[in-house]
């Protein structure tokens, strides 16, 4: 079984929560892992190292092997250090995990442009450092495996996240030309939209419901994507809860116009412009 066993993966925002769990399976399965964090709070305020040495130490107290990294995913310097890590450490890097993120909720009405750029620095912008940091050593050694965490605030939008929804939309956009960019090297792009009772979701729903949300169940699918096994790419999955759904975008059969539509014209044919019920997957009509 190729699976993970000696590859090297490194998980940005490792140190708790979801990335921790993907850091940990990984671990069991054999690979060599960059645990990175830069240990702040939910909001992306403050840093520190010891979140990241408690996932390492873990790692290794169970026999695996792991480094830990501190930089912050949002600066290219850090990305590229991130790398350096991998490389220092281990010699290579087959696996990037884009897991690392902050929340900064609030009604659109009152969402600063500070709270708006933040986001996107953490999320797309760090997921573009880390992924571009790693893209030539992919594409040099013929592999590579990239998951990026999105989420079904940006699938489907959640009250209060238009910062949060839009970054991880976004990473999904990355991840549709990636998968195509990466083709000829095999270099596999893929989205998780995980479900999961962590410190970001701890104040969001009640105990009882966030009880039936372990992260651990997310990390197995995670897993998959980062090995070798896995043959895949462009695809976008939500995990949460023991399940798995893939989503895809769809579009219907396009209504046809000969000649420029009025309003009216435009008016009198909306139901069926909207109707969904003949739907397909979409497939880009320029690519
Ligand atoms: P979390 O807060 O426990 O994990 C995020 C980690 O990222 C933290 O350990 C934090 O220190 C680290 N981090 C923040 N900024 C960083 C930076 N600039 N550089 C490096 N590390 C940084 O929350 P989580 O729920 O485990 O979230 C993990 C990922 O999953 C996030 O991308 C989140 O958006 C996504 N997600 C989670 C859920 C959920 O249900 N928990 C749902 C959808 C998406």
């Amino acid at each position: 079984m190729p699976g993970v066993t000696d590859r090297v993966v490194i998980v940005t925002g490792a140190g708790g929560g979801l990335g921790r769990e993907y850091a940990l399976l990984l671990a069991r399965e054999g690979a060599q892992v960059v645990v990175n964090d830069l240990g702040g709070a939910r909001d992306g305020s403050g840093s520190g190292h010891s979140m990241a040495d408690a996932v390492v130490e873990e790692i290794k107290a169970a026999g695996g092997t792991a480094v830990a990294n501190y930089d912050s995913v949002a600066t290219v310097e850090g990305a590229q250090s991130l790398i350096q890590t991998a490389l220092d450490s281990f010699g290579a890097v087959h696996g990037v995990v884009n897991n690392a993120g902050i929340l900064r909720d609030t009604s659109f009405g009152k969402m600063t442009p500070e709270a708006f750029e933040a986001v996107q620095r953490v999320h797309l912008f760090g997921s573009f450092n880390v992924t571009h940091a790693a893209w030539g050593h992919f594409r040099e050694q013929g592999f590579g495996r990239i998951v990026m965490i999105t989420s079904t605030s940006g699938l489907y939008g959640n009250f209060g996240q238009a910062n949060y929804g839009a970054a991880k939309l976004g990473l999904v956009g990355m991840m549709n030309t990636l998968a195509i960019e990466g083709r000829k090297y095999d270099i596999k792009v893929n989205a998780v939209a995980p479900i999961a009772a962590t410190r970001m979701t701890a104040d969001i729903a009640s105990a009882e419901f966030l009880e039936k949300l372990p992260p651990a169940q997310v990390a197995p699918i995670v897993g998959y994507l980062v090995s070798e096994d896995n043959q895949d790419s462009g695809m976008t999955f939500v995990v949460g809860g023991g399940a798995v759904h893939r989503v895809q975008l769809f579009a219907n059969k396009p209504v046809l116009f000969s000649a420029v539509p009025t309003l009216d014209e435009v008016r009198e044919n909306w139901s069926r412009i909207t109707d969904m019920s003949d739907a397909q997957p979409g497939v880009n009509p320029a690519g």
